[in-house]
C-alpha cells in the first residue's frame, strides 16, 4: 500500500512543480520572444532612417552604395521606377533573380493586402522622402520578413527603395532558444521525479515505522491480554465445578488476574492518548522534595520486603517550586522504583535523589494551569531551571543492545526474569510523560554494577 501512496505522492509533488515550472518557462520564453522581435523591428527602423536621411542627402543614388548598405546589413534592396524594378535588381544568376523578382512580387502584394495603411505600418517622413514599414511572410520562402518602402518623388516620376530584411536568423534563435529551454525543462522534470520520489520516501518513512509498530502494539496487547483472560476463564470453570471450601482460591485468582488486565488496559489508554496527543499534563508549581519523600514513603515496604536498602538524597537547600504535573512525575518515580526492586536482588540498594541545576530561569506564570495560585506564588518561582529526578540500583544491570530498546512498548529484555505484573510498558509511559514535559529520560550503567535512570526536565 505505501508503495502505491510513495508513487502517487511522488507523481502528485514532481507533477506540481513541472507544470509550475513549464507555465513560468513558457512565460519567459514569451517575454523573450517578443522582446528579441521588438528589438530587432527597432533596429530595423533605426537603420530605415539612416538609410533615408543619407538618401535624403545624395542627388544621385550609386548602385554602389547600394551594395555596400546590402553587405553591410543584411538588407536586399530594390528600386523602382514608377513601379518597374531598375536592373540593379538583376543578378549574374537568373534563378537567385526569379527568387527576387518574386519576393518583390510578394512584399507588393503584401503591402497592397494591409486593410489600413496608416494603422498597419509605420510612417516615417525625412524631408522630401517617406518611408514605411510592415512585415510579411514570404509563401515562396516561408521566411518572414521585414519592409520597408522608400519613396521619392511624386507622379510621374516615382522612385521607390524596396528593403527587405530576412528573419530567418532570429527564427533560428529563436527556435534554439525553445530547443535549450525543452532540454532544460525535459532534465529538470527528470531530477524533480528523482527527488520528488527520494523526498516523498523520506516523508513517508515515518508514517509506515508507526503503523508498523501500531500493528505490532495491537498484537503484543493482544498476546498480554491473552494470559490474563485464559486464567480468568479456566478459574471461573473450575470455580464452577469445585466444592464451596475450594471457590475461595479461584474467586481470588479471577480477581488478582483482572487486576492485571485493568492495569493492563489502563497502560495502554495512557500510550494510546499520547498517542493522539491527549496526553493529560497539568502543569503547576510543585515542590518537588515533598514529592519524592512520598515516593520514597510509599515504596519503602516494598524494598523491605526484599530486604533492599532503600534511600533519599535531597539538595540541601530549600527548592523551588517547579511547574510539572505532580500525578505524572510521581507516576514516572513509581515506575523507575518498581522496576529497581523488581531487578535488585535481596539485600540490594537502591538510591532515589533529586539534583537541581542552578540556572537564571524564569518561570513562565501563564504555563500553569492553576490560575488561584499565580499571585501568591509569584514570590517563589522567579528561580528554577532543570532538575534531575534519578533512580539507582545495584540490581541485574541491562546490556547496551537492550539499553537502546526498553523504552519500546511491551519490550522486555527477557521475559521469564520479569514477574507477571510486568507488561513491558512502564517505561515507554514514563518516556511519554517526560516529553509531554519537554524532558529526557535516560538510562546508564550504575558504578558497580546496576542501573541508573534519570529524568531531566
Ligand atoms: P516492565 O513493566 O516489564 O518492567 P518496563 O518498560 O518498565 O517494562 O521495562 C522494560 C524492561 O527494561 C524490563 O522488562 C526490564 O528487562 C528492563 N529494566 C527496566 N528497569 C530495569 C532495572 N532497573 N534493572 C534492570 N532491568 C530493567
Amino acid at each position: 500500500m505505501f508503495k502505491k501512496v510513495h508513487l502517487r505522492l511522488t507523481l502528485l509533488c514532481a507533477g506540481i512543480t513541472a507544470v509550475i515550472m513549464i507555465i513560468m518557462s513558457l512565460c519567459y520564453l514569451y517575454v523573450s520572444e517578443r522582446g528579441l522581435y521588438q528589438n530587432q523591428f527597432q533596429a530595423f527602423q533605426n537603420d530605415i532612417n539612416t538609410i533615408s536621411t543619407n538618401l535624403e542627402q545624395q542627388t544621385v543614388i550609386s548602385m554602389e552604395w547600394l551594395s555596400k548598405m546590402e553587405a553591410q546589413g543584411n538588407y536586399r534592396f530594390f528600386v523602382l521606377d514608377n513601379g518597374v524594378p531598375f536592373l540593379y535588381n538583376q543578378l549574374n544568376d537568373p534563378e537567385e533573380t526569379r527568387k527576387n523578382d518574386r519576393l518583390l512580387l510578394e512584399s507588393r502584394d503584401a503591402l497592397n493586402a494591409l486593410p489600413d495603411m496608416a494603422a498597419s505600418v509605420n510612417v516615417g517622413i525625412n524631408g522630401t522622402l517617406t518611408h514605411f514599414e510592415y512585415e510579411f511572410t514570404s509563401p515562396s520562402t516561408e521566411t518572414e520578413y521585414f519592409c520597408s518602402v522608400i519613396r521619392m518623388g511624386t507622379g510621374n516620376s516615382l522612385l521607390e527603395i524596396v528593403v527587405l530584411f530576412s528573419l530567418r536568423r532570429l527564427e533560428q534563435q529563436i527556435r534554439e532558444q525553445r530547443i535549450r529551454f525543452l532540454l532544460i525543462d525535459l532534465a529538470a522534470v527528470l531530477l524533480l521525479g528523482i527527488f520528488a520520489w527520494f523526498f516523498t520516501g523520506i516523508l513517508l518513512k515515518p508514517i509506515a515505522e508507526n503503523q508498523q509498530k501500531q500493528a505490532l502494539f495491537v498484537a503484543s496487547a493482544s498476546h498480554e491480554l491473552r494470559t490474563p483472560l485464559s486464567v480468568i476463564l479456566s478459574a471461573a470453570e473450575c470455580c464452577r465445578n469445585a466444592p464451596f471450601e475450594k471457590q475461595e482460591g479461584f474467586i481470588r485468582t479471577i480477581y488478582q488476574e483482572g487486576l492485571r488486565v485493568s492495569s493492563l488496559v489502563t497502560d495502554m489508554l495512557t500510550l494510546s492518548q499520547s498517542d493522539s496527543h491527549r496526553f493529560p499534563v497539568r502543569k503547576e508549581p510543585t515542590e518537588l522534595d515533598t514529592l519524592l519523600m512520598n515516593s520514597y514513603e510509599a515504596f519503602e515496604p516494598l524494598a523491605q520486603e526484599k530486604s533492599i536498602l532503600l534511600s533519599l538524597r535531597l539538595p540541601e537547600e530549600a527548592l523551588p517550586l517547579y511547574p510539572v504535573d505532580p500525578e505524572r512525575i510521581s507516576q514516572v518515580i513509581a515506575i523507575l522504583l518498581h522496576n529497581a526492586i523488581s531487578y535488585t536482588p535481596e539485600h540490594g540498594r537502591i538510591t532515589l535523589s533529586l539534583t537541581r541545576h542552578k540556572e537564571n530561569f524564569t518561570a513562565k506564570i501563564k504555563d500553569f494551569h492553576n490560575t488561584d495560585s499565580h499571585a501568591a506564588l509569584s514570590g517563589s518561582l522567579s528561580t528554577g531551571g532543570r532538575f534531575t529526578v534519578s533512580v539507582t540500583d545495584n540490581g541485574i544491570g541491562i546490556s547496551d543492545a537492550d539499553k537502546k530498546k526498553i523504552f519500546d512498548r511491551f519490550y522486555r529484555v527477557e521475559k521469564s526474569r520479569s514477574t507477571k505484573d510486568h507488561f513491558g510498558l512502564g517505561l515507554s509511559i514514563a518516556y511519554e510523560i517526560v516529553k509531554a514535559h519537554g524532558g529526557t529520560i535516560m538510562v546508564k550503567d550504575a558504578k558497580g554494577g546496576g542501573s541508573c535512570f534519570t529524568v531531566t526536565i
